[in-house]
């Protein structure tokens, strides 16, 4: 069983090396399920003795997953995957409390009734770090499924706050771990639970990327954490590959948004992110242009890059998308890809869709790779892009995305922005792109707009 175990365990190790790159990521992700099957069946294969009730759980789990995953908009993946990692942490804070209780039945060896230091140490950082995984989710999930608000709810001592009951949070621990005495353990994850809320209250929506990845490194360590005391190998690999990668994804984000992680992870230490929704105050003449306008500009250029954003993934434009660049290609033009590390709503979101509809790998460039490119090229179309772009990131300090790099699309001769109105992205602030002279709106829904443009080119 403990090769099998380490089986399943180099599966896990495979899958993150295959979900690396976009090409290889499929197979990763056969791998990922393959090793996830294992560890669930190891178990059985083992002959313990389980309650039926545990074969149900799974099943029933199983079956809802499933049907979840299958069901699911791939523009609402984050708030999933927030609500997903609430459960990580709800089990952990589960499982310790069972320890807790009988730890003869988890194979806790006790000493004159008291579980050994380090397995209570590890048990209550567990409990504790999952009890913030918990409500922090919940948190997440409300905000980006607007059951609550984006903006960042903040007060006067926020900080010193947070310090006094992360510090009560360890005295509790080191005194339940010391006296063994439950009650300890429960204030300490009831504590919890309220960082966990009072953690990410504060981040504005536009940090909200980095909060899951951070989340679901923390429901890593929490599952770590358990599967120390619990002495289960497979738990503690799990646990610290999701630990270990999730915070390295946060890191990633962090600079891909030029954000500091302290700053995300203690709610905007420096105030700038999303303190304010503040506007641009950018006003003018916006020019309007029709599809066969549109067609005209971009059979007369040479080069053209697409920038996709969320609007693409809403509408679901990435396969109208490949017959345009086809169409464009046939008739001489170069056609590049733009990816901002935060375009859509989730890591990799865009290269995603693109491969879907088998936009080539080499066609398709991060933000440091293409923006010095945007000066030499004759056509920006952005398709339901808007926060990516937006020129306030640079030069406006107020604005709640002020630091984080952006596409230079301004650059380019020509920018034609795709989207359904002159409304706001997901940071809610304006974007002085669209009033710009070298701008044009093409407004509508991104598959039907394509689609016209597509038709005035080969018309
Ligand atoms: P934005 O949210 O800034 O803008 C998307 C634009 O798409 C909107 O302004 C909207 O304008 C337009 N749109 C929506 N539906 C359609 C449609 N059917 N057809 C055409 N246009 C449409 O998206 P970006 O990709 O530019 O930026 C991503 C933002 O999301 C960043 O602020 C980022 O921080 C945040 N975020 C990113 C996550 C990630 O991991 N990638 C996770 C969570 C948040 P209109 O209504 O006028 O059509």
């Amino acid at each position: 069983m403990t090769i099998l175990g380490l089986v399943a365990a180099v599966l896990f190790i495979i899958a993150l090396r295959g979900l690396s790159s976009a090409s290889t990521s499929l197979l990763g992700n056969r791998f990922g399920m393959l090793g996830m099957g294992l560890a669930v069946a190891l178990p059985f294969l083992a002959g313990d003795e389980l309650p039926w009730a545990v074969a149900a759980t799974i099943a029933v789990g199983g079956t809802i997953g499933f049907f979840i995953a299958k069901k699911i908009d791939m523009t609402a993946l984050p708030q999933l995957l927030a609500a997903f990692h609430s459960l990580v942490g709800l089990a952990a804070v589960f499982i310790a409390g069972a320890i807790c209780a009988t730890p003869e039945a988890f194979c806790v060896a006790t000493v004159a009734d008291r579980i050994p230091l380090a397995n209570a140490i590890e048990m209550s950082l567990g409990a504790a770090i999952g009890a913030i995984t918990f409500s922090g989710s919940l948190v997440a999930f409300g905000k980006l499924q607007g059951i609550l608000s984006g903006k960042p709810l903040r007060y006067p001592g926020q900080h010193k706050v947070n310090l006094f009951v992360a510090l009560a949070i360890a005295a509790l621990i080191a005194a339940f771990v010391y006296r063994q005495s439950v009650e300890y353990l429960v204030f300490a994850v009831l504590l919890a639970f309220l960082i966990g809320f009072f953690l990410i209250m504060p981040v504005g929506g536009a940090d909200m990327p980095v909060i899951v990845s951070m989340l679901n490194s923390y429901s890593g360590w929490a599952t770590a954490g358990i599967g120390f005391t619990l002495e289960n190998e497979m738990l503690i690999i799990v646990g610290a590959l999701v630990g270990t990668s999730g915070a390295i994804l946060s890191n990633i984000m962090c600079k891909g948004m030029n954000r500091s992680l302290p700053n995300v992870v203690f709610g905007g230490l420096s105030g700038n992110n999303a303190a304010s929704t503040a506007q641009s105050g950018a006003h003018g003449n916006v020019k309007l242009c029709s599809a066969e306008d549109a067609g005209f500009i971009i059979k007369n250029a040479s080069s053209v890059i697409i920038v996709p954003g969320y609007g693409m993934a809403v509408a679901q434009a990435q396969h109208v998308l490949k017959e345009l660049t086809d169409a464009l290609r046939a008739e001489g033009i170069s056609v590049k890809y733009a990816i901002h590390p935060v375009a859509g709503r989730m890591p990799g979101h865009m290269n995603v869709l693109l491969a879907e509809a088998n936009i080539p790998y080499e066609d398709v460039f991060e933000l440091d790779d293409i923006n010095h490119e945007f000066g030499s090229t004759d056509v920006a179309i952005v398709i339901g892009a808007n926060d990516i772009t937006n020129p306030a990131a640079k030069d406006d300090p107020n604005s709640p995305i002020y630091g984080m790099p952006v596409l230079d699309v301004e650059k380019a001769k020509t920018v034609l922005f795709v989207k359904r109105s002159l409304g706001a992205g997901y940071a809610g602030i304006e974007n002085a792109l669209f009033f710009r002279d070298n701008t044009m709106m093409l407004l509508g829904d991104a598959k039907k707009v394509c689609e016209n443009v597509l038709k005035a080119i080969k018309g």
